[in-house]
């Protein structure tokens, strides 16, 4: 037997099965007409939006990074709920639009934006957090074409990044942001050139679950930020911090401290140097905001015995929850919390494989794990699939197309 990760604390049982927003996973599976099928819980969601704003200090504005989750109703719900969005494509520009967020409210970041991409959004009025010099000149030359100043901010390459057992120093080359000894001239050549001068944007790191390690990278990045700000000459409109905040997908993950990461920003922001004081503060969360609202359900299909080891065959897979089957990122496969959703109240019974339908070894869901006695029709729920699930995986691999979505 193996060990799974922590099924997330938003769920609830209700005649035997897992409930998500008041529904049995059959009726949901019924409701929706098909598996496998995303479901995500707008519950969890305000849930963990009011955690945040209770730990954090109300100057500090929220972000989605909608990479996380680009589901449309999802979208349209977030715009309610945070203060920005961030966009890291044309096409997240356009998904954006139609869920009713205001081009103001979006910033757009992320390597190798085209031009006409950058065209719509500076025409939009979008935030561009540049990602190098040239990208710098050509939003300046489309801003000129179009007559409007773009709003453009600096992404820094900074010389630090959040690890999740704390802050490794030294940087290095990366295809993001601009090395922060090269910022201060570009900030200086943006404000120079009458550039609607927007700030910073440092993002130092992903998945992490060590609180003070967030804190110290916050502290960095405020302290980067006014050093650049002084050695250019210029001021700090905004200031994205980045994020980072990490969610528990696996045994022995534990969940992030929020007290001593809104204890820390708090503290930071009321000793901040004397050139931000006039600064907008934003972090930028994908994961943490919508990843623990999600689940994942796909039907069992065959149960079968090779060799002494018990396999479920599910209809899913590794083209959904390209993630959980480990090959999105990890270097060891680990198992995501995972249950069989129609037994939810039954005791654990059986050590077994659950795998995808897809014909390669790569696709695992739950590798030896221990599970009520489950048979044929019974639904397999895979957590934490509400970030990087539907929309950063394989989905037309095998010719096996979408899953289905549903928010409730
Ligand atoms: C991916 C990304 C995020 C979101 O990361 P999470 O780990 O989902 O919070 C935020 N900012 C930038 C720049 C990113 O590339």
């Amino acid at each position: 037997m193996k060990p799974t990760g922590p099924i997330p604390p938003y769920f609830e049982a209700r005649d035997g099965e897992l409930a998500i927003g008041g529904l049995t996973a059959s009726a949901l599976v019924k409701k929706a007409g098909d598996t496998p099928l995303f479901v995500y819980s707008k519950d969890a969601i305000v849930a963990r939006m009011g955690e945040l704003r209770e730990a954090l200090p109300e100057k500090v504005r929220i972000h989605y990074a909608m990479k996380a989750n680009p589901y449309g109703p999802l979208l349209e719900m977030m715009a309610d709920l945070v203060d920005g969005l961030d966009i890291a494509s044309g096409g997240e520009l356009a998904q954006a639009r139609n869920a009713g967020y205001l081009p103001r409210e979006i910033s757009f970041a992320g390597p190798g934006k085209r031009d006409d991409e950058l065209l719509t959004a500076i025409r939009a009025g979008v935030i561009i957090n540049l990602e190098s010099e040239n990208e710098a000149r050509r939003a300046l030359d489309i801003g000129r074409t179009l007559d409007v100043a773009p709003r453009l901010a600096i992404r820094v390459n900074p010389e630090f990044e959040l690890r999740g057992s704390g802050m490794k120093m030294g940087g290095g080359a990366k295809p993001f942001g601009v090395d922060a000894d090269r910022v201060p001239a570009l900030a200086r050549e943006l404000v120079e050139s009458g550039a609607n001068w927007r700030g910073f944007h440092i993002y130092s790191g992903s998945q992490s679950l060590d609180a003070e390690a967030i804190v110290e990278s916050q502290a960095n990045v405020i302290a980067l930020s006014s050093q650049l700000a002084k050695d250019a000459g210029v001021d700090v409109p905004h200031l994205n911090m980045g994020g980072g905040f990490g969610i528990p997908y696996f045994d022995k993950d534990s969940r992030l401290d929020l007290t001593i990461i809104g204890d820390g920003l708090a503290e930071q922001l009321v000793n901040l140097p004397s050139n931000l004081a006039e600064t907008d503060f934003a972090l930028e969360l994908g994961r943490y905001l919508v990843g623990e609202a999600g689940v994942y359900l796909t039907r069992i299909v065959d149960r079968k015995v090779s060799h002494g080891t018990t396999y479920l065959i599910t209809d899913g897979g590794l083209h959904h929850q390209l993630a959980a089957s480990g090959n999105f990122g990890t270097v060891v496969r680990r198992n995501y919390p995972i249950a069989v959703a129609n037994r939810w109240d039954e005791d654990a019974a059986e050590t077994v494989n659950v795998v995808g339908c897809l014909c390669t070894p790569l696709d695992r869901l739950g590798d030896q794990v221990l599970l009520p006695m489950a048979e044929i029709g019974d639904l397999i729920a895979v957590f934490c699939a509400g970030a990087y699930g539907a929309s950063a995986s394989p989905a037309e691999f095998l010719g096996q197309g979408p899953a289905l979505e549903r928010l409730v």
